[in-house]
């Protein structure tokens, strides 16, 4: 097995701490002439080890007398993503988000008129409902539905032209037609759907122009049988400043709402979003998080990634006690739906300890040295880079970051100056320090690694 040949190597050169956090969850489960495919708990894992370990992969590689195969690693659902029965490795619709499936959506009573719908109109298109109307709050899972519907109606007939957009995307699509005088090509594009899901629809509001395409594409396909899946915040009896026939044609076919989903639901969630991320969340922590967000899946997400990202941070397995602090802000405010953005803010709850740690994976140096007395350079600047940091993104006092590294105060103040003067001065050293930041927040914001679908 190639990928254990590898990691022999690999266990020698690099140190036990982060062998064990990195490589020992992994396991290849494919492997051909040209690639080996190895499976992360996690999209956090690729990050880590593209980043940081690719050039010594590479030369374990070589030391071990291997072929040079290219390295993949994905997640488990990933991997199910690619051998869906929708064909040959990789044959998801490409505008759809693949974990976007019926099977990846959780009924419950909130939702379950609009799912039956969804799956009535995924099981025949154009004949059931046309159009379908979904309206509800934000974060309640129209937009997966639509692209379940999509995902379905591809994978059961991939001749079928699935067309989704949202209203906003639908008048840029608009303006730029009419920048490079294509309009012509875009409404071909647009009435060629076999099934046109369009979403955010009370975004049309005072957008006269894209009210007035849409009116003509709507009727176009509706003549000619093809489905419409609408999804808004409102019904359409409440959408604001939309032409009352447009309106009036919503209301058609079938309107279901979609009201959040309660406590047990929202635990069913959790665990299957902890499921396609290849871990098992413990029942205690799913609870504690499901009580503590009440109103939006998409909250209780962010929250499970923050979580997600402490326990891999901290190499620590997911326990109420983790939870309970990675999550603390939550627990301050049981109305955690005003909390905008708590959950997915890494900085708020990380410690010096979790920089330097992260920092140290990055730049390949042993925890250990940072915090001795070292003065090679090789551990010098990864230290005052981790000074700066904690100065920056956590506002830690210099008196903390000098306990934390055994310093006296002014010698951390002297390291951040010097970091900040090397940035100010160095172009590819304030690109490296920028893209370690990005890191941490982009890795508490998402740990789903996902292209951005339309
Ligand atoms: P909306 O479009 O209604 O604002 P989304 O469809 O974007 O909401 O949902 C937000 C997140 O919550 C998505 O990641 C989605 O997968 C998830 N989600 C919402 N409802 C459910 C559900 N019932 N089961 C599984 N995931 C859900
Ligand atoms: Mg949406």
């Amino acid at each position: 097995m190639y990928w254990v040949k590898l990691l022999h190597r690999l266990q020698k050169r690099i140190r036990p701490q982060s062998f064990n956090n990195w490589f020992k969850p992994t396991h290849q489960i494919f492997e051909d002439d040209e690639r080996v495919v190895i499976l992360i708990p996690s999209t956090f894992f690729r990050d880590v080890i593209e980043r940081s370990y690719a050039d010594i992969l590479r030369e374990c590689a070589a030391e071990e007398g291997l072929l040079q195969k290219r390295l993949e690693f994905v997640t488990s659902d990933e991997w199910d993503a690619r051998q869906s029965p929708g064909g040959a490795a990789g044959a998801s619709h490409p505008g759809l988000n693949p974990l976007y499936t019926f099977e990846n959506f959780v009924e419950g009573s909130g939702n379950s008129q609009a799912y039956a719908a969804c799956r009535a109109v995924g099981d025949h298109p154009g004949v059931m409902y046309n159009p379908l109307f979904i309206y509800g709050g934000v974060g309640l899972g129209k937009t997966h539905l639509l692209h379940a519907i999509g995902n379905f109606v591809y994978q059961q007939s991939p001749q079928s032209t699935v067309t989704y957009v949202s209203c906003d995307a639908l008048m840029n699509h608009l303006v730029e037609a009419y920048r490079t005088g294509s309009v012509h090509e875009m409404r071909k594009y647009y009435r060629s759907a076999d099934i046109l899901l369009l979403d955010d629809v009370h975004t049309l509001s005072g957008k006269e122009r894209t009210q007035e395409e849409l009116f003509s594409l709507f009727n176009i396909l509706h003549q000619a049988n093809k489905q419409i899946v609408l999804a808004a915040d409102q019904p359409p009896s409440r959408l604001v400043n939309i032409e009352k026939r447009l309106i009036s044609r919503f209301s058609w076919g079938l309107v279901v709402d979609i009201q959040p989903p309660e406590l047990e639901v929202r635990i069913a969630i959790l665990k299957k979003k902890a499921q396609l991320q290849g871990l098992d969340l413990p029942d205690s922590v799913a609870l504690y998080i499901a009580e503590r967000i009440t109103g939006n899946v998409r909250l209780l997400e962010g929250s499970l990634k923050s979580l997600i990202f402490h326990a891999s941070m901290k190499s620590e397995p997911i326990t109420l006690e983790l939870a309970k602090r990675a999550l603390a802000p939550l627990a301050a405010s049981p109305d955690a739906e005003d909390f905008s953005g708590v959950p997915g803010l890494p900085n708020t709850h990380l410690t010096i300890d979790d920089l330097a740690r992260l920092v140290c994976n990055l730049l390949n140096v042993p925890m250990d040295d940072l915090r001795s007395s070292s003065h090679r350079p090789k551990v010098v600047l990864p230290r005052q880079i981790v000074m700066y940091l904690a100065r920056r993104l956590l506002q830690a006092s210099l008196t903390d970051i000098g306990r934390y590294f055994h310093k006296h105060h002014t010698t951390v103040m002297y390291s951040i100056d010097k970091i900040s003067e090397l940035i100010d001065e160095n172009k590819q050293f304030k690109k490296q320090i920028d893209e370690i930041v990005e890191f941490i927040h982009k890795k508490g914001k998402s740990s789903h690694g996902l292209p951005n679908y339309p």
